[in-house]
């Protein structure tokens, strides 16, 4: 195991080397349908081994640094992405990036955003960081100022994969949050038919209602089934995103996507 480690680890510098990672796109949607804009997903094409999911490489990334350079690239070319997208005149959407734990610790963390957005030429409104529930709330105190400095940058943060951690009630708050992602496991198990035990219909519930009241936008990942799309729709959740509304595309394939999307300007 710790051979196949080591020997991910030459692999991923070579990958960073050779810009064997790609981006994929997946569209976000409001509840009126319209689209707000995408997550970026980075992809790895290894010739030799093909196509490497996230879940695979991201926590050797992060064990061995290489998620800083990888990360910077990602955040580099997400912008550039939307930059040129709303260049062609799709304006008015957001791109959602996902941030390490060990990337947003780094001293030079809000510089390295700042500098993506003016090379890239993408404004700050248009920029919205996925960070983990747990990331965010293992150093409330710590994190509270470097929030803040993204906060007046004008960039968005979301609290991804909410409701799998301990988030203190205080903190999501007094943090400047924009979003919460409400993790995917919880809508794949909404069961409208409360009756059903298993069901985390009456967690959607509470989260949503957590989220208005907090005056957070709530975002439900991995909505997969027109059942749940209909719940959450019912929910007035304010964003929907997953494989029913549309799958992660590489960039050439959401340029085509953007021709048919509904955009409100
Ligand atoms: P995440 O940020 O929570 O991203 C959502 C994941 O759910 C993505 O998997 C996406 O393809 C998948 N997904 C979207 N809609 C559906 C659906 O309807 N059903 C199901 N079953 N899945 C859906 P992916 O691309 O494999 O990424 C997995 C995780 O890897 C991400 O979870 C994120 O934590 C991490 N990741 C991906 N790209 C990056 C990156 O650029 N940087 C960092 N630090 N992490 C990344
Ligand atoms: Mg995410
Ligand atoms: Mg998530």
């Amino acid at each position: 195991n710790a051979q196949e480690r080591l020997e991910m680890e030459g692999l991923l510098r070579r990958a960073l080397d050779q810009g064997e990672f790609r981006l994929h796109f997946q569209p976000q949607f409001r509840l009126d349908g319209s689209l707000s804009g995408c997550e970026a997903l980075v992809r790895w094409e290894q010739p030799r081994m093909g196509m490497i999911p996230p879940g695979k490489f991201i926590p050797i990334a992060e064990e061995t640094g290489l998620i800083l350079p990888l990360g910077n690239c990602v955040l580099r070319e997400a912008c550039r992405c939307m930059a040129g997208w709303i260049q062609q005149g799709y304006t008015g959407l957001t791109m959602a990036v996902n941030v390490s734990s060990m990337q947003f610790e780094q001293d030079d963390f809000v510089l390295r955003v700042e500098e993506a957005l003016a090379t890239e030429n993408l404004g700050p409104h248009q920029l919205e960081l996925e960070l983990t529930e747990s990331l965010v709330m293992e150093n409330p105190r710590e994190n509270a100022r470097r929030l803040e400095a993204l906060r007046e940058l004008g960039v968005r943060i979301a609290v991804d994969d909410f409701g799998t951690g301990y988030s203190s009630l205080s903190y999501l708050q007094r943090l400047p949050l924009d979003t919460l992602k409400i993790d995917q496991s919880f809508v794949r198990d909404i069961y409208p038919d409360t009756s059903h035990s298993i069901s985390s219909a009456p967690i959607v519930e509470t989260i949503i209602g957590l989220a208005r009241n907090l005056h957070l936008s709530l975002m439900a990942e991995g909505v997969e089934t027109e059942a749940q799309r209909e719940f959450l729709s019912n929910l007035k959740c304010d964003g929907m995103q997953g494989y029913l509304m549309g799958r992660p595309m590489d960039a050439a394939a959401f340029g085509l996507f953007l021709q048919s999307a509904t955009i409100l300007k």
